[in-house]
């Protein structure tokens, strides 16, 4: 059998609607959603989308949150999504040092 949509993979089902840099968009994120990721805690590659923005780790059964369709976003996403403890220790003030 022939493949149907050679050139527009999992777009094609929007047919020729909505044009082509928006489906090409779309082909790229949809496919994102469905790729196999690193875990964070065992790095072992099997961390899937279980829903939006969900994830979870097929290997060590660890179930996180990240973006919609990737499980990291940006750096700073990444930061903020972390929360243990030593990263929020704080400096120590140094009142003694002033006049
Ligand atoms: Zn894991």
């Amino acid at each position: 059998m022939a493949k149907r949509t050679k050139k527009v993979g999992a777009a094609g089902k929007y047919g020729a609607r909505y044009g082509v840099r928006v489906r090409k968009r779309l082909k790229k994120i949809e496919s994102d959603k469905s790729k196999r990721y690193p875990c964070p805690r065992c790095n072992h590659e099997s961390v899937k989308r279980r829903g939006t923005g969900i994830w979870k780790c097929g290997r060590c059964k660890l179930v996180f949150a990240g973006g919609a369709f990737r499980p990291f976003v940006s750096p700073s996403f990444r930061r903020e999504a972390v929360t243990s403890p030593q990263l929020v220790e704080e400096e120590p003030e140094e009142e003694s040092e002033n006049v």
